[in-house]
């Protein structure tokens, strides 16, 4: 396996797509510059490849373990260490509020440096990501007090945090979950209940773990209505910010899974010991679910970057291996040239380049358009961005983490039989990867997501218009873009019967998000007007694109358009083979 190589010129040629720079004349970002940007870059790249690369295969085969006898988790050997050089050197603050801590730069970079850290270490990565996550829960809508206790240890990354939403009864449906609530006498709530499959819920990284948790007060309306939001940390902090008591809120075992084996997914219970753990309230009464919608966005495209991420690891190994592994002669070359000389490993690895180039262009535009919601100077502009980042945020979640899956398979192609060998490193990619189209909002949820909630703000324009400007960037987009704008109109105009569009919301996804991803690769061929090796290269992984990818488009969106009969006429039971 190849040493993890962080691609920061891609990654600052990505940024430049995108115009990071139009970000720098926001009061805001007013202390930040290309420069900066750069010099972050460079130095989180080398770290990443140092650091959390080289425990990434070590961690795949020890696990993270519950100790025998204990509520403690034990992380593999090095992450710990890892983690305690990540929070000195003040990594995880880069984008949050200078006020708590942080260094108030563009989420767009915070993105940028997220793709490395992942590629380098996607189980790592998950426990900054979960951190990040529950800073953005308590910084939107903690009280005063609460943020004072929480947020700048959270920020600086000497504690973490842990999302808690799922328990048996309540995955994809949220609003069936059954962990309650109580009021104590002091103004603080008693928390009980189980939750499951929570990331990082235990570890041995940090001094203290701060558990956000929805559950149920006294009364709560049924379903996502009655949701509250609560911090129930793993030690209560006393008055002058040490660490108190134990709080009832601990791990019971962790799941045995196919891949990111280093990161602790956690079965958790709160209260078994029966007084319940202590939780305080963050927002209002039943605004839990609304809070949690505060952070979605960021969470889900920071997912998406997985995808991204963990298909540019794979995507090194392969080149590698298909740059030094000599099988047959190559059609026109000479004896003992390498397997990257056939046609058939070529496309395989332009199939995965382009891609990968694509949802770089993707992600980082959705991250530059949560940045300008929140600091454009103007409202409007403001509440623009926020439309055009609503709309990506479920391409960038379903779409790259689907692809995750399909371009680390494709990795383990190259290598052959010892692909399917543990001991290259490559397989563990592909497993790593499969988790991403699963968790934070399965991507059938993203699919429904986008043709319920995202295809109609502003009556379909949001969506037609993006159409219009993809359109209008290089004729070679025209066929894409007319069958997406059939399919959307097919889709809006089947509001009153929601089962047809429905069935096809996954291929319609599919569908817009390849085209979103061709018109970034006709502004990079735009962009790479050199007549270097590095500038052709990225014209020539856009022409791949435009000839090989964009053509499928025309049958995802037959499929979109296909309706629900096939699907829905036969009865359930007879799905059944016989
Ligand atoms: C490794 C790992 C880490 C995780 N980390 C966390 C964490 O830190 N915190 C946390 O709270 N949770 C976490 N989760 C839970 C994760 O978010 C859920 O697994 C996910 O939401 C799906 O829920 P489920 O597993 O119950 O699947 P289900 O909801 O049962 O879904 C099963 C299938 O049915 C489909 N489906 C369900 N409902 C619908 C619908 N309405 N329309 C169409 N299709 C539907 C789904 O797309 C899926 O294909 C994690 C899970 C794993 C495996």
């Amino acid at each position: 396996m190849a040493d993890y190589v962080a691609p920061v010129r891609d990654i600052r040629f990505a940024l430049d797509l995108v115009g990071l720079d139009d970000l720098f004349k926001y009061p805001a970002f007013a202390h930040v510059d290309a420069g900066s940007v750069d010099d972050l870059l460079t130095e989180y790249g080398r770290f990443s490849a140092e650091v959390f690369a080289p425990i990434n295969r070590g961690g795949d085969k020890e696990h993270s373990v519950v100790l025998p006898g204990t509520a403690e988790v034990r992380t593999p050997t090095g992450f710990r260490d890892a983690y305690q050089q990540y929070v000195s050197a003040g990594w995880g603050s880069v984008p949050f509020d200078p006020a708590h801590g942080g260094g108030g730069f563009p989420w767009l970079v915070a993105i940028a440096m997220q793709e490395m850290l992942t590629s380098s270490n996607m189980a790592f990565s998950l426990c900054p990501l979960l951190t990040q996550g529950a800073i953005e829960a308590l910084s939107h809508h903690g009280s005063e007090e609460l943020q004072e206790i929480y947020l700048r240890k959270m920020v600086s990354g000497e504690w973490t945090g842990t999302m808690n939403l799922t328990e048996p009864q309540a995955g994809s449906d949220v609003g069936a979950l059954t962990s309650k609530a109580l009021p104590a006498a002091d103004g603080t709530w008693r928390v009980f209940g189980q939750k499951i499959y929570i990331t990082y819920g235990e570890h041995d990284m940090a001094d203290n773990i701060v558990h956000l948790v929805l559950a149920r007060i006294p009364d709560a309306p049924a379903g996502t209505k009655g949701i509250s939001l609560f911090i129930v940390p793993k030690f209560l902090v006393n008055a002058d910010g040490s660490l108190g008591a134990r709080n009832d809120a601990k791990v019971v075992s962790l799941e045995h899974k196919m891949g990111i084996n280093a990161s602790p997914t956690c079965v958790m219970a709160y209260g078994d010991d029966g007084d319940g753990a202590v939780g305080f309230m963050v927002g209002e009464p039943n605004t839990g679910m609304r809070s949690m919608f505060t952070m979605m966005n960021n969470a889900r495209l920071s997912v998406g970057l997985e995808g991204l991420a963990i298909a540019e690891r794979a995507y090194q190994d392969a080149v590698q291996y298909a740059l030094e592994r000599v099988q047959g002669r190559p059609v026109g070359g000479a004896v003992g040239d390498a397997i990257v000389g056939h046609p058939d490993v070529r496309r395989t690895l332009l199939y995965m380049r382009s891609h990968i180039e694509a949802m770089r262009g993707l992600t980082f535009m959705n991250a530059k358009a949560l940045d300008m919601s929140r600091h454009h100077p103007d409202a409007d502009e403001r509440a623009h961005a926020l439309e055009l980042a609503d709309l990506l945020v479920p391409l960038s979640k379903a779409w790259c983490t689907d692809l995750g899956v399909e371009l680390t398979s494709m990795a383990v192609q190259i290598f052959g039989g010892m692909g399917f060998v543990e001991e290259t490193g490559v397989a563990q990619h592909y497993r790593d990867a499969r988790i991403a189209p699963i968790y934070e909002g399965t991507n059938g949820i993203q699919a429904l997501d986008l043709i319920g909630r995202k295809l109609p703000m502003r009556g379909g324009a949001v969506v037609l218009d993006l159409l219009d400007d993809i359109e209008a960037t290089d004729a070679r987009l025209g066929a894409a873009v007319g069958e997406v704008r059939r399919a959307t109109t097919w889709i809006l105009g089947h509001a009153a019967a929601p089962i047809e569009s429905m069935a096809g919301a996954t291929p319609y996804l599919r569908a817009l998000a390849t085209t979103v991803g061709g018109w970034m690769l006709a502004r990079q061929a735009q962009a790479a007007v050199g007549d270097d090796a590095y500038s052709a290269a990225k014209r020539s992984t856009a022409t791949f694109y435009f000839d090989n990818i964009l053509p499928t488009v025309s049958g995802l969106c037959a499929q979109a358009m296909a309706g629900s009969h096939a699907l829905m006429s036969v009865p359930a039971e007879a799905l059944r083979s016989q």
